[in-house]
This record gives structure tokens, sequence and C-alpha cells, in this order.
């Protein structure tokens, strides 16, 4: 599953990706969505996840002596669900659901339409 939003820098496609964050150089959160612009270096944090991600952040600054590597995944239902579709190859139709009641609340126009295909696909190979 492919969503891409355009670069704010030099309007090259952006793809989203779950990366590994590192915060106060000795802390690693891994599976953060962000979209990354495949031509320059430019990375932007989902909107949709800010919220979850400064509430772990909060938490994680009250762990004084954690050290190590999180999953963003068990903090973001969001990221969650984008960790299980890139773990198969092929997303049920439950989760595309989930994803597109995610796009519509989103008004991500783009996405709502890829998902549309891909689940009138489903639809037509049964
Ligand atoms: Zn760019």
């Amino acid at each position: 599953m492919h969503v891409e939003k355009r670069c704010m820098k030099c309007q090259a496609l952006m793809e989203l990706k779950l990366r590994r964050v590192v915060y106060m150089n000795h802390m690693e959160i891994d599976h953060v969505p962000i979209y990354s612009c495949s031509q320059c270096e430019n990375n932007q944090l989902v909107e949709y996840v800010k919220e979850d991600l400064k509430k772990l952040l909060h938490e994680i600054g009250q762990m004084h002596t954690f050290e190590g590597c999180i999953s963003f995944a068990c903090h973001s239902p969001f990221s969650d669900l984008l960790l299980r579709l890139s773990q198969q190859s092929y997303a049920s139709i439950d989760d595309l659901l989930d994803l597109y009641l995610l796009a519509l609340s989103l008004k991500d126009r783009m996405w709502v339409a890829e998902i549309e295909r891909e689940l009138a696909e489903r639809v037509n190979c049964k």
C-alpha cells in the first residue's frame, strides 16, 4: 500500500513510512509514521499521530532511567495499523476498512480513492 503526498519543499512525491527515531540521544522509538521525500531530506511527522507521540514523549520524560527502544505501535492505534499492514503482503479487508475510515476522517482524498480502488479490486476478485 502506498500513501503519497507532495513534498512542500520540492514537490516530489513523499511516501508514508515507519521510521525509527532517536530521542534525547539514548531513546529509540520505532515504527513512527512519517512522510519521507524521495528527492530531498524532508521528513514530516504524520499529523494524525502528533498527540499520541506527545503523550508518549511525556511518559518517557518521567522514566529517567529508561534506555533502549520502544515501539510506537504500542502507543498509537494508527501506527499499529500501519505496522500490521507493512508486515503482511496482503492487507485484510478489516484492516482496509479501518484504514478507509481513518482516511475519511483525515479528509485525505487521494488516500480515500486509493483504498476504494483496492477494496473494489478485492470485491471483483471474489
Ligand atoms: Zn522534497
